[in-house]
């Protein structure tokens, strides 16, 4: 058993610690104040090498695992958790064209991603269906050669700002099995029909685009299917035991980003006459800290080494997703209060950690949707 990163590993997670530290406090507090998308960011971001790791390099993209990715998304979490979903969330959805896309949904859909022309999403979401994906309603029902979409999608990350959506919809309704009803396919953001309208007020990942999106009489064609027909449940899971070791990723990185923060605050704080950092019990709880990061962090590599062997191992993937999001959450809390009043008011950075951490516990799965997965497979 070897635990050291490759010497090009190591390279790929210092590039991305540096264009975050360069880059990212120039955007930080404006994005998050004022719940604005960084359009040139994410183009210095994709100059930069960072956005699509995953993506072959057949579809210009650097041919990287979802180790690279985790590791690039830790290092740019650490430094601002919203800073690196609006740069390099900015495929999300297209993983599915990469997984089961036909040759020619590679070839038209992939390289712009890499090269800063193009966005994509991922649309399963609904507003009476989340956690329970599958009982999603909006249709898509054959029409000559096309498809025709109806229906409304919830919380879509990038939803105003993209080019495609990769959609959940039923297209077998008739299937005995719920999980046979439902298929992917590929929509593009400009066609008649489709709206979307930014959701403002989100508690943390500001900087992100969030969306509602609506689809009506929406016609694509059905070359536009990605994957088999009425197998998009379990492609959407299938997808989902990938993506999650990045959601974790971002989970160690915000964690990490916020222990950085209180190492150098409680060394410059004093109380009593005496840096804060003198106290044993704040030194336990940085060292309590330290030790659920690490944690993480080992849970999250093996989870994505495993994706990246061919040997995916979806309750292991679950675990680093559900104890990842948790611990940023309960790290991010300590380190607020280590910061004292500061840590409340947002021209320190912890407070942004804090809220950004939230998420991890909700999308892409609740946690308790991890543990459903978790817990089905101990049986
Ligand atoms: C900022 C943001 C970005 C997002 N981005 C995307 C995106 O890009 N694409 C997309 O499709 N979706 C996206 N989502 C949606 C997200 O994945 C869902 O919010 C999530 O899956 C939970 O679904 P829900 O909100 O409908 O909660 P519900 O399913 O209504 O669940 C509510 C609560 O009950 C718990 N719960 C539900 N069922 C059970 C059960 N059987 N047993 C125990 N507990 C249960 C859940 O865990 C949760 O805590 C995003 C959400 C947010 C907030």
């Amino acid at each position: 058993m070897d635990f050291d990163l490759t010497e090009e590993q190591r390279m790929i997670q210092d590039m991305a610690y540096k264009f975050a530290s360069n880059e990212f406090p120039t955007y930080s507090q404006e994005c998050d104040r004022e719940e604005k998308w960084p359009r040139d960011l994410w183009k210095k971001a994709c100059e930069a090498g960072l956005v699509g790791p995953v993506i072959p390099e057949e579809y210009g993209g650097p041919g990287y695992g979802f180790l690279e990715a985790a590791l690039v998304t830790e290092q740019l979490s650490r430094v601002d958790m919203g800073l690196c979903l609006a740069t390099t969330a900015t495929v999300f959805g297209s993983e599915h064209i990469v997984l089961f896309g036909a040759e020619a949904q590679k070839k038209k859909y992939l390289p712009p991603l890499v090269a800063g022309e193009a966005i994509s999403a991922g649309a399963f979401t609904e507003p009476d269906a989340g956690t329970d994906v599958a009982a999603g309603r909006t249709k898509a029902v054959k029409d000559g050669n096309d498809y025709v979409i109806n229906g409304t999608k919830m919380f879509i990350t990038n939803g105003t700002i993209c080019d495609y959506y990769v959609v959940f919809c039923v297209t077998n309704p008739e299937a005995e099995k719920r999980h046979q009803r439902h298929s992917l396919i590929i929509v593009e953001s400009n066609l008649p029909g489709v709206s979307s309208t930014k959701i403002r007020g989100k508690m943390g990942i500001r900087a992100s685009d969030t969306a509602e999106v609506v689809f009506e009489d929406v016609r694509v064609s059905q070359e536009n299917l990605v994957g088999e027909e009425g197998r998009g449940f379990h492609q959407l899971m299938h997808f989902f035991d990938a993506t999650r070791t990045t959601v974790a990723a971002q989970g160690v990185g915000v964690a990490q980003g916020a222990l950085d923060r209180t190492l150098r605050y409680v060394q410059e704080r004093k109380t009593f006459g005496q840096p804060l950092a003198s106290y044993q019990g704040v030194q336990f709880q940085l060292a309590e800290m330290a030790t659920k990061i690490e944690l993480a962090r080992n849970i999250t590599y093996k989870a994505a080494w495993y994706v990246d062997q061919g040997r995916t191992n979806p309750s292991l993937n679950a675990m680093a997703k559900y104890f990842a999001g948790e611990m940023a959450v309960w790290v991010c809390d300590k380190a607020l209060q280590l910061h004292g009043g500061y840590g409340y008011i947002d021209e320190y950075d912890v407070q942004r950690s804090y809220r950004d951490a939230k998420i991890l516990e909700i999308y892409e799965g609740a946690k308790e949707a991890e543990k459903m997965t978790i817990s089905r497979r101990l049986f």
